[in-house]
């Protein structure tokens, strides 16, 4: 075991404040990674905050991670000491089960094993990267390649795969009239990879404070949803939406921007249910999806695609004790586009 420097949740209210937690010594399939960079996702909000049901505190979240290889165990073969390398959302899935034997090892019948607020095969409870240093078994390590920055790459690991994800699976490309409704961490993503595979991409953001970013970042539209004539406009337009948003959103008014067999892909995951009704729906033979994170192969895939196209995230890097003001910013939908701890200031 080693001791390692954290941020910490103790409680649904309280701060985060510094603290240690032990990691394994390698096994012989581990990979012993000196963190340089955790992003910050609002899933790792909604956690620390309860919003998802009490989780184990005290507890270390964060599973955005990039980092370089310190160590290696015995049989690891895929990597060595000094390697760029990230973790992303999940360290370990059962590798037998339909879906991990299919490459779909995000949906592991018996539950993967999530980066954080779960517990291992040791039966430890699972930390995140806002910590100096992770172990994880070799097969849930990613590739960073040399051409992304540690920084950049970090939110990719969660914020770009459960975009690419999707757009893949729903074959986005140069027919595809895409919405992605919220410009946070994951919406930049999605316009940005939107944009990179070709789809015609609009923004619905509450407001027009950020469209000149949104054009920018390669949007062609972009509407404010506080107008009520956005809704009046844009029925019907669309071949997917992919909903970022944190929060509950009245659902019918967006599958009613839907074209006929058109999409709409739940993303966001709010504290509470959210209504659809049957009309909207069925009128266009539209469909309600939702989708999770992305495969340990599409999460290299991103990884790759994101340093082959140069696309990398907008990010803020802060220190370790801004941590809790960067909170209240994304809650504020104040972040442009995902902070970065420097795991240095740790
Ligand atoms: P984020 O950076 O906070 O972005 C969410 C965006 O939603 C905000 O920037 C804002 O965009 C919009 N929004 C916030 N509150 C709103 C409200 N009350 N009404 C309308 N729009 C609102 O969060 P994120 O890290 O991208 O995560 C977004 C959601 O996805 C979270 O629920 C997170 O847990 C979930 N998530 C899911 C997966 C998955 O695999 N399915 C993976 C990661 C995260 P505008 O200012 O442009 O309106
Ligand atoms: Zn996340
Ligand atoms: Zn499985």
């Amino acid at each position: 075991m080693s001791t390692v420097s954290a941020y910490v949740a103790t409680s649904a209210t309280e701060p985060l404040t510094k603290g240690t937690i032990e990691r394994r010594d390698p096994g012989p399939h581990d990979v012993v990674i000196d963190i340089k960079f955790a992003g910050i996702c609002h899933s790792d909000i909604h956690t620390v905050k309860g919003e998802w049901g009490l989780p184990n505190y005290p507890l270390v979240v964060g599973h955005e991670i990039a980092g370089v290889v310190s160590e290696v165990g015995a049989d690891v073969t895929k990597y060595q000491v000094g390697d760029h390398v990230g973790v992303g959302c999940f360290v370990d899935s059962c590798r037998e089960c339909r879906s991990c034997k299919t490459g779909n090892d995000q949906y592991c019948q018996r539950g993967a094993t999530f980066t954080y607020n779960s517990v291992d095969k040791y039966g430890q409870p699972t930390h995140g990267g806002y910590s100096e240093a992770i172990v994880v078994d070799e097969n849930y390590v990613l590739r960073i390649p040399d051409s992304l920055p540690l920084d950049k790459a970090a939110p990719l690991l969660c914020a770009g795969v459960t975009l690419y994800s999707p757009l893949r699976h729903w074959k986005a490309g140069k027919d595809t009239r895409l919405a992605i409704i919220g410009l946070g961490g994951l919406g930049h993503m999605g316009v940005k990879l939107g944009a990179a595979l070709g789809a015609e991409v609009t923004v619905l953001s509450q407001s027009l404070k950020k469209m000149e970013d949104g054009l920018r970042l390669g949007a062609k539209h972009y509407y404010a949803t506080a107008d009520r004539d956005t809704f009046r406009t844009l029925r019907g337009s669309f071949d997917l939406i992919l909903n970022t948003v944190s929060a509950n959103l009245p659902l019918d008014e967006y599958v009613n921007l839907l074209d006929v067999d058109g999409t709409l892909v739940e993303l966001g995951i709010p504290e509470h249910p959210m209504q659809v009704g049957a009309f909207p729906l069925a009128l266009m033979r539209r469909s309600l999806s939702g989708s999770n994170i992305g495969s340990i192969a599409e999460t290299q895939e991103v990884l790759d695609f994101c340093a082959e196209h140069d696309v990398t995230p907008e990010i803020e890097v802060v220190a370790a004790d801004y941590i809790n003001e960067a909170y209240e910013r994304v809650l504020a939908s104040d972040v442009r586009y995902r902070f970065v701890i420097d795991i240095s200031t740790l």
